[in-house]
């Protein structure tokens, strides 16, 4: 009986130890995504092997029919990448040399490689420090006879303020570019990201919330003349069979990616679900932690945030992250240098100081686990250690 008495508070010391010791809360957890779908992707994958047929084919177009029926578009047009769907957005609306396109520096490297590709050049707007989308108060200012394109980001998964960016695109006539990359099943007032602008862009990285086992990539649009060119140029320009009116470029889906994204689309939503369910557990438990140090994720309550990333803001980023790391959570900075200060930016002529809100966020954002198998200890552990640095250099 003393025995007894003993080992139970002996256990659960010993088990705290443990969890302690052993916790670990990775960024992503891509197996546990793996294990819950194993059998359905493998046997996509067995499928199309047994046919043989891997580039292009029924595979693919399946599944661009399945995303145009998710994303509520007239067309979806799959493509070897995000990178690439942004370049072909902007061929397909004949970006030239010395055009204007106008979007921010708080992004992914690839949506301002597009720009600079064709020779265009990219016109950086300051971000909204709320939502880190570009801050469109600003759009009309910046303007020219040049400008052709605004390609407005929804970051982390929240849409940027299409509203006014479709008012002041319809005024000026330019084209609308949505980057979509982190925004696959995200809405703005009911609509979905990425149906709103002339294209929209999405990316199927494995990390993305729709990821394929390697890299992938589609394009919307509503416009039938614009979808076929998208169509022409992802094969080479090549419309019928090697006859070439335009030089497109080799950026085609495969079929294994296609295979496993129709399986992975059916999942979705659920995972979606998981992801906002858990980003509004951070929020309760952040709450009640009552950190003056940490701003949590502002979320538009006319839009669904589909949280790609969750991102606070907080002060003492980098030491935060290193304790962090230490303690077996993963974190990221999304994004460390904004574009405008990049080195192989340097001749666009932008200086640091420009883009004050983008240059802050760059310093203060981090993002923190939110993938949907995320367990409610998991988050409790990650609160718990931010609360506990907090405490310790106050
Ligand atoms: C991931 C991403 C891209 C690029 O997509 P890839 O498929 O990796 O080429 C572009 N823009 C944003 C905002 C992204 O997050």
């Amino acid at each position: 009986m003393r025995h007894l008495a003993l080992s139970i508070p002996l256990y659960f010391l010993l088990s705290t130890f443990y969890f302690l010791l052993f916790m670990n809360v990775p960024l992503l957890d891509l197996i546990a995504q793996h294990n819950t779908i194993r059998d359905e992707v493998m046997a996509a994958v067995n499928g199309v092997f047994e046919r043989q047929q891997f580039i292009m084919g029924a595979e693919v177009e399946a599944f661009e029919r399945e995303a145009a029926e998710y994303l509520n578009a007239r067309h979806a047009i799959g493509c070897a990448s995000g990178s690439d769907a942004l370049l072909l957005a902007l061929m397909a609306l004949d970006i030239k040399p010395g055009d204007e396109v106008i979007t921010t520096a708080y992004t992914f490297f690839a949506t301002t490689s597009a720009i600079t590709r064709l020779g265009a050049k990219p016109i950086y707007i300051d971000i909204d420090p709320d939502d880190f989308n570009i801050d469109t108060r600003l759009i009309e200012a910046a303007i020219t006879p040049r400008t052709r394109a605004i390609m407005p980001i929804h970051l982390y998964g929240q849409c940027a303020g299409m509203d006014e960016i479709l008012e002041i695109a319809r005024r000026h006539n330019l084209a609308v570019v949505e980057d979509a990359a982190q925004a696959i099943g995200a809405q703005y007032r009911g609509r979905r990201a990425g149906t709103m602008g002339e294209i929209g862009c999405f990316s199927f990285f494995p990390s993305k919330n729709l990821g394929g086992a390697g890299d992938g990539g589609l394009m919307t649009a509503e416009d039938d003349a614009l979808a076929e060119r998208l169509r022409i140029l992802r094969v080479h320009g090549m419309e019928p069979k090697y006859y070439h009116q335009v030089v497109g470029i080799n950026s085609r889906l495969d079929a294994l990616q296609a295979a496993v994204l129709r399986v992975k689309l059916r999942h979705l939503d659920q995972w979606t679900e998981g992801r906002i369910v858990n980003a509004a557990r951070y929020q309760t438990l952040f709450a009640e932690a009552g950190l003056a140090e940490v701003k949590p994720p502002f979320v538009h309550t006319d839009c669904r945030h589909i949280f790609h990333q969750y991102t606070i803001r907080c002060s003492r980023r980098d030491e935060l992250r290193a304790h962090l790391l230490k303690s077996g959570i993963g974190c990221e900075v999304y994004y460390p240098v904004p574009l405008h200060m990049q080195e192989c930016f340097e001749f666009l002529g932008y200086r640091k100081g420009e883009l004050p809100e983008t240059e802050k966020a760059a310093l203060e954002c981090l993002s923190l686990p939110i993938y949907a198998e995320l367990t409610e200890q998991q988050q409790r552990y990650v609160v718990d250690t931010i609360a506990g640095f907090f405490r310790t250099v106050r």
